[in-house]
C-alpha cells in the first residue's frame, strides 16, 4: 500500500559527519598510509624553517598551521583509512597567493596536496608523506550569479550546500547534490568530477561546468573562467581539471550552470522483493515519468539496516530485500502527479512495488533523503569500512555483492550495496570490526577483476586517488595511460602536485 509519509525520527546527516570529526584520540588514529601500503617517498625537497618563514610572510602567520594537533585532522581522510605526515597546512585567500605558493614549491621541489572539504573517499585529499597541504577553505566567495543564464561564478572553496542555498533564493539549484554537501567544496567536486544524486537529471560536471580558473604547478594562472554555454575556440581545457584530482592544477575559481529550481518535486520510497524488480521498475520509471524523473536510487536490505541499527534512524517501511527511492521534479504539479499516480498504480499492480510512501512536503522529503545519504557513514560505526564505487552494466549490477558475501563469509560484519541505479553506479561497503590485511587481500584485486570482466569501471565517481592507481589498468588501457602520463609531465614536470595519486608509477 502506498501511504502518505508518516512521522520518521531521524538524526541529521550533520550528526554522522560530527561522529567523524570527533577529536582524534591516539588510539583511534589510523596507521600512516606509507607504512600500511608500503610506499616509498619520492625524491622531493623537505620543509625547512626558511620555507615556513616564506609562507608566513606571504599569508600571515595565522594561515600557516604548524601545530601538530591542528594539522592532524587535515592528515586523515574521511573514512579514517589514510593518514599522511604533513607538517604544515597553508590557507590561501586569493588565486595570486595560490600561484605564489606553487611557484615557490615548484622551485624547491616541495610536494603539495590540494585539499577541499576532505570528504573524498579514495585517499586523494590527504598527503601520503610530508606534502604541504594546500587547503582552499578560505577561498569561499560567491562572485556573481546571472539569474537569466543560470551561470554562477564562485571561488573553489565554497561549500556545495551554501551554494545551493544561495542559488535557491534566485529560483535556481546546483546541478549536483551529494551526501557530503555540508562539507565538500565545489573545487573538490570539480576535481573529482563528483556525480551524486542529481546526475541522472542534469548530467555530470563535464556538462555543467562552464569555466574554470586554475593554477598550474609552476604557478601559472590559467584563465578559462568563461560563462558561455558554447565556446568552440580550440581545445576544451577546462576538462583537464575536471576529475584530475589535484594532479594537474589547483582549481581556484569556477563557473557552473545552475538549472531552474523545479516547482514540483515528489519523492517516493518503495519496498521491492528482488533485484530483477528494481530493474523492471527503473525501465518503467524512465518510460512513464520521462523528463520528470530526477533520481532513481537503490539500497539493499543490508544498507538500510546499517542506518537503522548503527545510526538509530527509523525505516518508514517494513523489512524488504531492496528499497528504491524515486524522485520526480517538474514545473507543473498537476501534470507531474498525474504521471506519477499512473506509474505507481501500474507498478503496484505488477507487483514490482510491494509497499511505499510518497511525499511532496519538503521536511518529509529531507527525512527520506537523509536515510539514503546516511548510508555512506553508517558503516563506520561497525569499526572499519572497505568502500568500493564501481560502474557495472545494469544486468550484472548486483552480482558483485552476492559474490563478495559468499567469498567473505563470516570475515565481514556486513556486505551491502546501494547506489545510483540510473547511472549504473553501485557503492559496495564491506564492514569489519577493524582493518585487517586478510580481508583487504580477499577484496583487492578480486573486486576489480570481477568489474573488468563485465567491462565496468573500477571508479564510477569517487576517483582513483591514493587507493587505486595500481588498479587503474583494469579500466584504462596502456595507450590511455601513456597519454595521461604525458599530460602530467607537461603540466607538472617536477610531479609536485598530489604525488602518489591517480597515476601508477
Ligand atoms: C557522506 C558522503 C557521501 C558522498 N557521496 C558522494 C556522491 O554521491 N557522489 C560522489 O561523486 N562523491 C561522493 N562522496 C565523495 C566526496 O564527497 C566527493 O568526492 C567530493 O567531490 C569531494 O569534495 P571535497 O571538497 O571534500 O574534496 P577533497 O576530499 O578535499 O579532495 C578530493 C580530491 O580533489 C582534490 N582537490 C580538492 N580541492 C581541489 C582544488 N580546489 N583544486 C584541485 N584539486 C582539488 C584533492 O587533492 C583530492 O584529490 C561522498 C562522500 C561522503 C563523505
Amino acid at each position: 500500500m502506498i501511504r502518505q509519509f508518516s512521522q520518521i525520527l531521524l538524526i541529521s546527516l550533520e550528526k554522522h559527519i560530527f561522529i567523524n570529526n570527533l577529536k582524534y584520540s591516539t588510539s583511534a588514529l589510523p596507521r600512516f598510509s606509507s607504512e600500511k601500503y608500503s610506499i616509498k617517498r619520492k625524491n622531493f625537497g623537505s620543509l625547512h624553517d626558511a620555507d615556513l618563514n616564506y609562507f608566513r610572510s606571504l599569508l600571515s602567520a595565522d594561515r600557516v598551521i604548524t601545530e601538530e594537533s591542528d594539522v592532524l585532522p587535515f592528515n586523515i581522510d574521511w573514512i579514517k583509512n589514510c593518514r599522511g605526515q604533513s607538517k604544515v597546512v597553508l590557507k590561501p585567500k586569493t588565486t595570486e597567493e595560490v600561484s605564489q605558493i606553487l611557484s615557490y614549491c615548484n622551485s624547491k621541489k616541495l610536494a603539495v596536496c590540494p585539499q577541499g572539504g576532505n570528504t573524498g573517499l579514495v585517499g586523494g585529499s590527504v598527503p601520503v608523506f610530508d606534502e604541504i597541504i594546500l587547503h582552499l577553505g578560505l577561498m569561499n566567495k560567491i562572485i556573481s550569479l546571472d539569474e537569466i543564464s543560470g551561470a554562477l561564478v564562485c571561488e573553489a572553496g565554497c561549500i556545495l550546500e551554501n551554494l545551493d542555498n544561495h542559488v535557491r533564493e534566485h529560483n535556481l539549484i546546483m546541478p549536483l547534490d551529494l551526501g557530503a554537501k555540508g562539507s565538500c567544496h565545489i573545487g573538490g567536486n570539480i576535481s573529482t568530477n563528483a556525480g551524486g544524486l542529481r546526475l541522472l537529471r542534469y548530467g555530470n560536471l563535464h556538462g555543467s561546468v562552464l569555466g574554470i580558473e586554475a593554477v598550474k604547478a609552476d604557478g601559472t594562472i590559467i584563465d578559462c573562467l568563461r560563462t558561455l554555454k558554447k565556446d568552440n575556440t580550440g581545445y576544451h581545457l577546462k576538462h583537464l581539471f575536471i576529475g584530475s584530482e589535484g594532479t594537474l592544477g589547483v582549481v581556484t575559481k569556477v563557473a557552473v550552470h545552475c538549472p531552474a529550481l523545479p516547482k514540483a518535486v515528489t519523492l517516493g520510497f518503495f519496498g521491492v522483493n528482488c533485484f530483477e524488480n528494481v530493474l523492471e521498475l527503473y525501465k518503467s520509471a524512465k518510460s512513464s515519468l520521462g523528463e520528470i524523473l530526477s533520481a532513481f536510487e537503490m539500497a539493499d536490505n543490508g544498507a538500510i539496516s546499517s542506518t537503522v541499527e548503527n545510526l538509530k534512524l527509523s525505516n518508514p517501511l517494513g523489512d524488504f530485500p531492496f528499497y528504491v527511492l524515486i524522485e520526480s521534479s517538474g514545473s507543473d504539479e498537476g501534470h507531474d502527479n498525474e504521471k506519477l499516480n499512473r506509474f505507481l498504480t501500474k507498478e503496484m499492480e505488477t507487483g514490482h512495488i510491494i509497499d511505499g510512501t510518497v511525499t511532496s512536503e519538503p521536511a518529509k522529503m529531507r527525512n527520506i533523503w537523509n536515510i539514503r545519504e546516511s548510508i555512506a557513514g553508517a558503516g563506520l560505526v561497525d569499526g572499519y569500512v572497505f568502500k568500493y564505487d564501481v560502474s557495472i552494466p545494469l544486468q550484472n549490477y548486483y552480482d558483485i555483492v552476492l559474490l563478495l558475501r559468499k567469498r567473505l563469509g563470516n570475515k565481514a560484519t556486513r556486505v551491502y550495496g546501494y547506489g545510483h541505479v540510473g547511472d549504473g553506479n553501485i557503492h559496495i561497503n564491506v564492514t569489519t570490526p577493524e582493518y585487517t590485511k586478510e580481508v583487504y587481500e580477499m577484496l583487492e584485486p578480486y573486486i576489480f577483476e570481477e568489474v573488468a570482466k563485465v567491462r565496468g569501471s573500477i571508479s564510477a565517481e569517487h576517483g582513483v586517488g591514493f587507493r587505486k592507481p595500481q588498479f587503474i589498468h583494469y579500466s584504462k588501457d596502456e595507450t590511455a595511460l601513456h597519454l595521461m602520463h604525458g599530460l602530467k609531465h607537461f603540466m607538472d614536470p617536477n610531479g609536485i602536485l598530489n604525488p602518489y595519486k591517480v597515476l601508477p608509477d
